[in-house]
């Protein structure tokens, strides 16, 4: 972490590269297998090591901890759900996977899938469609891809070979923040694979998402956003106590406004931490609010991590506009976790049905 992911954050922002260095480390470390089974060569652990491993990670390149996000979110299908070779290149840190979930025709509404999975006469399926942002997008070894079902409603789970013919990447990732998480678009002609790579069976997709995915993404998504948090607010805290005005000597941090809006900033930092905490406390004992727990999370610690991050730029003045502070990579990084779907505007419109369809709870 200090010697390879903290030092190398600002160039794989400034050069929008991928991670790769980052990535290759933390496979020999064993933490791309941290969840993957110990059967299979992982260490076995779970969504509570995984939290941690990311919040540590994002404190300093929240770019990194989301590839890694996305990883551990495809590796929960793919332990229960996948090929035994998958599961031990993963295990043995040579295998990077992601989900390829939103697409560019339905934009952030995951669940109406337009991507298609053709069942031919020779046994072969051919999987076409266009995903709109996928993190990792030519870069990953595996996509977690969703279609719509081969027959009936819902929607199905693939485990691709991300160097098939058929794929391309349209276009580079050029983006505002997490510019080194090549979130480009990936389009998929016809792409040749079987009914062995399809994960559960046809129409499934919903319920398996909401058995295996759900705690990682949620949780993860939120630990991204709020090791973000604990990220910026040190830098802040570094910079307004260290910064002095020449006429009196005081520091930045002697003001009382300045203070405040830094006592303010951690109470939110640390209500959304303690959400998350309780989230997967909630997870592990299977308690009847679980569900609620995972809509809130993600939501809350990515709005937090707006306002936080809002929070940072003001207090350390125009000195955050300047790169070496780091505060306004973290700032641009923080609006990404708000827009990834399911938004916060869905989640807030599914909390708020929650509630009005069961008001005493
Ligand atoms: C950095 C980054 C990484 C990403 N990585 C991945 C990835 O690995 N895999 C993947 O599958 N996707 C990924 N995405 C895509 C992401 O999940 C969303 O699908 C995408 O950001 C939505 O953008 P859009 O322009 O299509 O939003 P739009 O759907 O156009 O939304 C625009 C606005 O409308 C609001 N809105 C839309 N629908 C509703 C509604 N029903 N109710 C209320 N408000 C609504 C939204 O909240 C938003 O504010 C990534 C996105 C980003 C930014």
């Amino acid at each position: 972490m200090r010697e390879l992911i903290a030092p190398q954050a600002m160039h794989t922002d400034r050069s929008a590269s991928y991670p790769r260095d980052a990535l290759q480390a933390l496979g020999q470390a064993g933490l791309l297998g941290l969840i993957s089974n110990p059967t299979v060569g992982g260490l076995g652990h779970g969504l509570p090591e995984a939290v941690q491993v990311v919040e540590r990670i994002a404190q300093d390149c929240p770019c990194t901890a989301m590839v890694l996000t996305m990883h551990y979110c495809g590796t929960a299908y793919i332990e229960p759900l996948g090929p035994l070779a998958v599961r031990q290149a993963i295990a043995a840190g040579e295998h990077i996977t992601t989900l390829a979930v939103s697409e560019t025709a339905t934009r952030s509404h995951i669940w109406a899938m337009t991507s298609e999975a053709a069942a031919q006469s020779d046994g072969r399926v051919l999987i076409s469609g266009e995903k709109s942002m996928i993190t990792s997008a030519g870069q990953a070894d595996s996509y977690v891809w969703t279609t719509r079902a081969m027959q009936g409603q819902g929607n199905t789970l693939w485990l691709l070979n991300a160097k098939d013919a058929g794929f391309s990447v349209p276009r580079p990732f050029d983006g505002l923040g997490l510019r080194g998480n090549y979130s480009a678009p990936i389009s998929a002609q016809q792409v040749p694979t079987s009914l062995a790579s399809r994960l559960g069976e046809d129409g499934q997709a919903e319920p398996l998402k909401a058995q295996y995915l759900m705690p990682y993404f949620a949780t993860l998504i939120a630990t991204t956003s709020i090791g973000l948090m604990q990220g910026i607010l040190r830098r802040a805290i570094a910079h307004i106590t260290a910064s002095r005005f020449a006429e009196s000597g005081s520091a930045l941090a002697d003001l009382p406004t300045i203070r405040a809006y830094l006592a303010k900033a951690q109470l939110k930092a640390e209500q959304a931490r303690l959400l998350r905490d309780d989230t997967v406390a909630a997870v592990l004992a299977a308690r009847a609010d679980k569900g609620m727990r995972l809509l809130q999370v993600k939501a809350a610690a990515a709005e937090a991590a707006l306002e936080v991050s809002d929070t940072a730029m003001r207090i350390c003045g125009g000195a955050a506009f300047r790169k070496e502070l780091g505060i306004e990579r973290l700032f641009r990084d923080a609006r990404a976790a708000c827009v990834m779907a399911p938004t916060s505007d869905v989640l807030f419109d599914k909390i708020g049905t929650l509630l009005c369809d069961s008001p005493t709870s």
